[in-house]
Protein backbone atom coordinates (compact mmCIF):
# COMPACT_ATOMS: atom_id res chain seq x y z
CA UNK A 1 0.00 0.00 0.00
CA UNK A 2 1.31 3.22 -1.04
CA UNK A 3 0.38 6.46 0.85
CA UNK A 4 -1.26 9.10 -0.98
CA UNK A 5 -1.17 12.72 0.85
CA UNK A 6 -2.11 11.32 3.91
CA UNK A 7 -5.33 10.16 2.70
CA UNK A 8 -6.00 7.56 0.26
CA UNK A 9 -3.95 4.22 -0.38
CA UNK A 10 -3.32 3.29 -3.90
CA UNK A 11 -4.81 -0.67 -4.17
CA UNK A 12 -8.12 0.27 -2.15
CA UNK A 13 -10.56 0.41 -4.96
CA UNK A 14 -13.64 0.29 -2.40
CA UNK A 15 -12.64 3.19 -0.80
CA UNK A 16 -11.22 4.93 -3.13
CA UNK A 17 -14.25 4.38 -5.67
CA UNK A 18 -13.90 3.74 -9.42
CA UNK A 19 -14.20 6.82 -10.03
CA UNK A 20 -11.44 8.31 -8.18
CA UNK A 21 -8.48 5.83 -9.28
CA UNK A 22 -9.48 5.98 -12.89
CA UNK A 23 -7.41 8.15 -15.44
CA UNK A 24 -8.62 10.97 -17.55
CA UNK A 25 -8.01 9.93 -21.13
CA UNK A 26 -8.23 11.70 -24.09
CA UNK A 27 -8.06 10.41 -27.27
CA UNK A 28 -6.98 12.08 -30.91
CA UNK A 29 -8.03 11.44 -34.34
CA UNK A 30 -4.41 11.96 -36.13
CA UNK A 31 -5.32 13.43 -39.64
CA UNK A 32 -7.14 16.50 -40.09
CA UNK A 33 -7.48 16.79 -36.24
CA UNK A 34 -3.92 17.18 -34.81
CA UNK A 35 -1.88 17.36 -38.30
CA UNK A 36 -2.92 17.92 -41.77
CA UNK A 37 -0.14 17.07 -45.18
CA UNK A 38 2.71 19.36 -44.98
CA UNK A 39 2.71 19.41 -49.08
CA UNK A 40 -1.11 20.65 -49.38
CA UNK A 41 -1.84 17.12 -50.95
CA UNK A 42 -5.37 15.92 -49.19
CA UNK A 43 -3.58 12.49 -47.72
CA UNK A 44 -0.31 12.18 -45.84
CA UNK A 45 2.55 11.52 -48.30
CA UNK A 46 5.00 10.14 -46.58
CA UNK A 47 6.07 9.79 -42.73
CA UNK A 48 7.16 13.47 -42.62
CA UNK A 49 4.76 15.04 -44.60
CA UNK A 50 2.85 16.35 -41.35
CA UNK A 51 2.52 19.98 -40.48
CA UNK A 52 0.29 20.85 -36.83
CA UNK A 53 -2.71 21.93 -37.42
CA UNK A 54 -3.09 25.62 -35.78
CA UNK A 55 -3.90 25.42 -32.17
CA UNK A 56 -3.46 21.76 -31.62
CA UNK A 57 -0.47 21.93 -30.16
CA UNK A 58 -1.32 24.53 -27.57
CA UNK A 59 -4.83 21.97 -27.14
CA UNK A 60 -2.23 18.68 -26.18
CA UNK A 61 -0.14 20.81 -24.12
CA UNK A 62 -3.13 22.23 -22.05
CA UNK A 63 -4.45 18.85 -21.77
CA UNK A 64 -1.22 17.20 -20.24
CA UNK A 65 -1.11 19.90 -17.90
CA UNK A 66 -4.56 19.19 -16.73
CA UNK A 67 -3.11 15.46 -15.59
CA UNK A 68 -5.08 14.03 -18.65
CA UNK A 69 -3.25 10.77 -20.33
CA UNK A 70 -3.09 11.32 -24.26
CA UNK A 71 -3.22 9.01 -27.19
CA UNK A 72 -3.96 8.81 -30.95
CA UNK A 73 -6.27 6.27 -33.01
CA UNK A 74 -6.08 6.06 -36.87
CA UNK A 75 -7.89 4.20 -39.13
CA UNK A 76 -4.38 4.34 -42.41
CA UNK A 77 -7.01 2.30 -44.50
CA UNK A 78 -4.40 3.66 -47.11
CA UNK A 79 -1.97 0.30 -46.03
CA UNK A 80 -4.74 -1.78 -47.74
CA UNK A 81 -5.51 0.32 -50.67
CA UNK A 82 -1.65 0.13 -50.92
CA UNK A 83 -0.89 3.86 -50.87
CA UNK A 84 1.63 2.83 -48.11
CA UNK A 85 3.14 0.35 -46.60
CA UNK A 86 2.46 -1.15 -43.14
CA UNK A 87 6.21 0.54 -42.28
CA UNK A 88 5.64 3.38 -43.68
CA UNK A 89 2.32 4.23 -41.70
CA UNK A 90 4.17 3.42 -38.39
CA UNK A 91 6.79 5.33 -39.20
CA UNK A 92 4.17 8.77 -39.97
CA UNK A 93 2.41 7.57 -36.59
CA UNK A 94 6.28 8.27 -34.92
CA UNK A 95 6.71 11.21 -36.59
CA UNK A 96 2.94 12.14 -34.93
CA UNK A 97 4.15 11.35 -31.66
CA UNK A 98 7.49 12.77 -32.32
CA UNK A 99 5.46 16.43 -33.18
CA UNK A 100 3.42 15.84 -29.56
CA UNK A 101 6.03 14.34 -27.55
CA UNK A 102 3.65 14.62 -24.52
CA UNK A 103 1.16 11.66 -26.23
CA UNK A 104 2.93 8.44 -25.84
CA UNK A 105 1.08 6.12 -27.43
CA UNK A 106 -0.79 6.00 -31.12
CA UNK A 107 -2.62 3.15 -32.87
CA UNK A 108 -2.92 2.31 -36.21
CA UNK A 109 -5.83 0.57 -37.90
CA UNK A 110 -4.47 -0.63 -41.24
CA UNK A 111 -7.04 -3.08 -41.94
CA UNK A 112 -10.25 -2.59 -43.83
CA UNK A 113 -11.34 -5.92 -41.69
CA UNK A 114 -10.87 -4.08 -38.16
CA UNK A 115 -9.84 -7.32 -36.67
CA UNK A 116 -6.26 -6.01 -35.85
CA UNK A 117 -4.31 -2.77 -34.98
CA UNK A 118 -0.61 -1.27 -34.29
CA UNK A 119 0.35 -0.25 -30.94
CA UNK A 120 3.24 2.09 -31.78
CA UNK A 121 5.51 4.18 -29.30
CA UNK A 122 8.93 6.31 -30.01
CA UNK A 123 10.79 2.65 -29.48
CA UNK A 124 8.17 0.06 -30.11
CA UNK A 125 5.91 -0.93 -32.20
CA UNK A 126 3.54 -4.25 -31.89
CA UNK A 127 0.34 -5.64 -33.33
CA UNK A 128 -2.65 -5.63 -31.43
CA UNK A 129 -5.87 -8.50 -30.99
CA UNK A 130 -8.12 -9.15 -28.93
CA UNK A 131 -12.39 -8.79 -28.07
CA UNK A 132 -12.36 -5.06 -27.68
CA UNK A 133 -14.97 -4.85 -31.15
CA UNK A 134 -13.40 -3.59 -34.30
CA UNK A 135 -10.03 -1.79 -34.15
CA UNK A 136 -11.34 0.05 -37.42
CA UNK A 137 -13.35 3.16 -36.68
CA UNK A 138 -16.18 3.59 -36.80
CA UNK A 139 -15.69 0.28 -34.30
CA UNK A 140 -14.91 0.84 -30.81
CA UNK A 141 -11.98 -1.04 -30.78
CA UNK A 142 -8.96 1.37 -30.87
CA UNK A 143 -10.87 3.31 -28.16
CA UNK A 144 -11.70 0.20 -26.01
CA UNK A 145 -8.09 -1.10 -26.02
CA UNK A 146 -6.95 2.26 -25.19
CA UNK A 147 -9.26 2.78 -22.19
CA UNK A 148 -7.71 -0.79 -20.77
CA UNK A 149 -4.07 0.16 -21.20
CA UNK A 150 -4.60 3.72 -19.55
CA UNK A 151 -6.95 2.20 -16.57
CA UNK A 152 -10.17 4.89 -17.60
CA UNK A 153 -13.81 4.29 -18.57
CA UNK A 154 -15.95 5.53 -20.92
CA UNK A 155 -17.04 8.06 -18.50
CA UNK A 156 -13.71 9.07 -18.14
CA UNK A 157 -12.41 9.62 -21.63
CA UNK A 158 -12.98 12.08 -24.44
CA UNK A 159 -12.21 11.26 -28.56
CA UNK A 160 -11.80 14.06 -30.25
CA UNK A 161 -11.76 13.54 -34.26
CA UNK A 162 -12.92 15.36 -37.67
CA UNK A 163 -14.89 12.67 -39.34
CA UNK A 164 -18.59 11.12 -38.41
CA UNK A 165 -16.69 7.43 -38.07
CA UNK A 166 -14.95 9.53 -35.23
CA UNK A 167 -18.06 10.17 -33.52
CA UNK A 168 -19.45 7.15 -34.36
CA UNK A 169 -16.58 5.40 -32.74
CA UNK A 170 -17.38 7.30 -29.54
CA UNK A 171 -20.93 6.50 -29.48
CA UNK A 172 -20.35 2.88 -29.48
CA UNK A 173 -17.32 2.75 -26.93
CA UNK A 174 -19.68 4.96 -25.05
CA UNK A 175 -17.34 7.97 -24.23
CA UNK A 176 -17.67 11.18 -24.68
CA UNK A 177 -16.92 13.37 -27.88
CA UNK A 178 -16.13 16.84 -29.21
CA UNK A 179 -15.39 17.88 -32.68
CA UNK A 180 -11.38 18.42 -33.42
CA UNK A 181 -12.32 21.88 -35.24
CA UNK A 182 -13.95 23.33 -31.54
CA UNK A 183 -10.68 21.76 -29.87
CA UNK A 184 -8.60 23.72 -31.48
CA UNK A 185 -10.74 27.07 -32.07
CA UNK A 186 -10.46 27.24 -28.52
CA UNK A 187 -6.57 28.11 -28.80
CA UNK A 188 -7.24 30.74 -31.87
CA UNK A 189 -9.43 33.91 -32.24
CA UNK A 190 -13.44 33.43 -32.47
CA UNK A 191 -13.65 30.65 -30.28
CA UNK A 192 -16.45 32.44 -28.31
CA UNK A 193 -19.16 32.52 -31.50
CA UNK A 194 -18.47 28.02 -31.16
CA UNK A 195 -21.49 26.44 -30.40
CA UNK A 196 -21.20 23.85 -27.76
CA UNK A 197 -22.77 21.98 -24.96
CA UNK A 198 -22.40 22.22 -21.25
CA UNK A 199 -20.38 19.07 -20.89
CA UNK A 200 -18.05 20.26 -23.89
CA UNK A 201 -17.47 24.04 -22.58
CA UNK A 202 -16.72 22.72 -19.13
CA UNK A 203 -14.40 20.26 -20.59
CA UNK A 204 -12.62 22.80 -22.71
CA UNK A 205 -13.29 25.35 -19.89
CA UNK A 206 -13.19 23.88 -16.04
CA UNK A 207 -12.82 27.45 -14.61
CA UNK A 208 -16.42 28.04 -15.75
CA UNK A 209 -17.75 24.96 -13.94
CA UNK A 210 -20.73 26.32 -12.41
CA UNK A 211 -21.02 28.99 -14.33
CA UNK A 212 -23.54 27.69 -16.80
CA UNK A 213 -25.27 25.20 -14.71
CA UNK A 214 -28.36 27.59 -14.01
CA UNK A 215 -30.83 24.80 -13.71
MG1 LIG B 1 -9.34 12.55 -39.35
Amino acid sequence: MTEIGGKYQVGDEQEIGENYSMTNLIIFDKDQTLVDSLCGERFIQSPTDQAILPGAAEAVQSFYERGFRIAIASNQGGVEARKKTLESAIEEMRFCLFLFPVIETGLIAPNYSGESAWEITQTTAKEISGDFGSFRKPGPGMLNYLMKLYQSTPSKTWFIGDRPEDEQAAESAGTQFIAADIVRARYLPGFSELQVNVEQLEFLEPQLKGVYRWE
